[in-house]
């Protein structure tokens, strides 16, 4: 059994002929040998709208295969702009309608900004999991944090009932005690210096998890094989796979972090039950999925 806990569709700007449906995601994971995918939107965000795909969109695109996508549901912090605006007509609704997950939180903010806050701790109130994504870039998407994951750590505080899973090239580059200041949205390369606020955050604070998806948390888990592997160990029991694929045309290549999962089982250098984990154990723990192997 793969789950992948981070897939998306719709149609990708600007390049509008690039468009992801459920039978081209469906396509994908059969090469790949994914089972189920957790479906993301993102076009709540004006900062995510560069993949046209929204709450209604998913909903409706997993409905067409139901034991193989799963959606997830997104709001943006900005609705109603007050930090006490009520969200629950939306989350009941969604909820109700099969969403298991919210994401992919990816607006242009700060991490701990009381508009973000107070949506986290009604979203956490639903069970639902938040994956996000947090980048440094001046333009474009992604909630922003100082080095070390300082505003992380106090929506970590303040959410207790929340669980967050992290990713993206920020919070990736951060798995390092030295972050290079020109690389904290790149893909630094190299050995990790140990004291990074991932390990740091993951060990003090039960509700933060992180997915294995993208260029950056592929990058993380192998710039420094050795560390990867501690890594991989150590927190087996918050980590899952994922793929964050956005193209169509993904398809025709190995997908880095297929290819890095597979490798993963094959050598052997942690548990299989470690793998299990990593591979779907854990995705079906934290978000209650009613299935067996
Ligand atoms: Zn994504």
């Amino acid at each position: 059994m793969l789950i992948d806990v981070h897939g998306h569709i719709g149609r990708v700007v600007p390049d509008r002929r690039e468009f992801i449906d459920a039978d081209n995601l469906i396509a994908k994971m059969d090469v790949w040998g994914i089972d189920i995918t957790f479906v993301l939107p993102l076009s709540e965000h004006p900062e995510g709208a560069y993949m046209e795909c929204d709450t209604d969109d998913v909903i409706a695109a997993c409905s067409k295969y139901p034991d193989r996508l799963i959606p997830f549901c997104l709001i943006d912090h900005r609705f109603g702009n007050h930090k006490n605006m009520d969200f629950s007509y939306l989350l009941d609704e969604y909820t109700a309608r099969g969403c298991i997950g919210f994401g992919e939180f990816l607006p242009k903010a700060d991490f701990d900004d009381p508009l973000c806050i107070n949506l986290y701790r009604q979203v956490g109130k639903y069970g639902l999991p938040i994956i996000f994504d947090m980048q440094d870039r001046p333009e474009g998407y992604g909630l922003r944090d100082d080095y070390g994951l300082p505003k992380l750590e106090r929506a970590l505080k303040l959410c207790p009932d929340t669980v967050f899973v992290g990713h993206g090239p920020t919070f990736w580059a951060e798995i390092s005690a030295h972050v290079p200041e020109n690389m904290r949205s790149g893909y630094p390369k190299g050995s990790i210096q140990p004291g990074g606020a991932v390990s740091r955050l993951m060990r003090e604070y039960p509700n933060l998890w992180a997915d294995l998806s993208a260029g950056s948390g592929y990058n993380a888990l192998t710039r420094d094989p050795s560390f990867g592997i501690e890594f991989l160990d150590e927190f087996q029991d918050k980590l899952m796979f994922g793929t964050d694929s956005c193209l169509r045309s993904d398809v025709k290549k190995v997908y880095p972090n297929v290819d890095f999962i597979r490798r993963i089982e094959e050598e052997k250098k942690i548990s299989k039950d470690a793998v299990e984990k990593i591979k779907w154990k854990n995705a079906v723990e934290l978000f209650k999925l009613k299935i067996t192997d």
